[in-house]
């Protein structure tokens, strides 16, 4: 099997990733009633199915064009802090990746790497302050060093799934200091944090993507 992942591949995740918070998304609208203002489920199902419809319609020849179109439509039709925050990581990722239709393992890290930078520099969060940066940071973590230990590209996004994934769990515990959550203080102690739980979904589906 190729260690590389193809343009279809990448497609293919943002299909995965629009349906997985479509199908959830009453359930990230709880996770966000509880500490937020209900409507985080809303705001990633209509800015991916935007985004899905555009990149359907318009075919993206590269990585960078695919990314760009995802980015800036998340940016323009999500009106919430996760617009901007999907938005930047996307078109950092496509701006990383460049004008390839192929993209090798090292760079794929590399790109969501600075994805996540453009995160960063976006909203400041930083790890322990329960937003979807304990979950994205994590992942890419995890996706290094498997990468860096010789697993391949599809065993190495797993590993960084379930890396999200516990980071997702462990946020519960957390009291928030970024985003509205934060408005809470102490309150904002004993639910997950809602970005962590759509963050997940990104890096279960991008596994479930490149596993084929
Ligand atoms: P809003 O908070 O504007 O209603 P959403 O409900 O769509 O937007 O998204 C909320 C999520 O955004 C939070 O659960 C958190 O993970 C993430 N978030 C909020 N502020 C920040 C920030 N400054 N840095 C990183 N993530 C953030
Ligand atoms: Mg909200």
């Amino acid at each position: 099997m190729s260690n590389t992942v193809p343009l279809a591949a990448l497609v293919d995740w943002l299909h995965r990733f629009r349906t997985a918070v479509t199908e959830k998304r009453d359930w990230l609208t709880e996770l966000d009633s509880a500490i937020g203002d209900a409507d985080h489920g809303a705001n990633m199902s209509r800015g991916m199915a935007a985004a899905v419809e555009k990149v359907d319609t318009t075919a993206p020849a590269t990585a960078d064009e695919l990314f760009k179109t995802v980015g800036m439509t998340l940016v323009s039709t999500v009106g919430g802090a996760s617009g901007p925050l999907y938005g930047t990581f996307f078109l950092r990722l496509g701006a990383t990746l460049g004008a390839v239709t192929e993209v090798d393992p090292a760079s794929l890290a590399a790109g969501l790497r600075a994805g996540l930078d453009g995160i960063v520099a976006r909203g400041k969060a930083e790890a322990g302050d329960k937003t979807l940066f304990d979950a994205v940071a994590p992942a890419i973590d995890a996706l290094d060093a498997a990468l860096a230990a010789g697993e391949p590209v599809s065993e190495a996004a797993a590993t960084a799934a379930a890396a999200a994934a516990a980071g997702r769990d462990a946020t519960i515990d957390l009291v928030a200091r970024k985003g509205r959550a934060s408005y809470l203080g102490e309150r904002s102690a004993g639910h997950m944090d809602p970005g962590s739980a759509s963050a997940t979904l990104l890096f279960e589906t991008l596994a479930a993507a490149v596993a084929g």
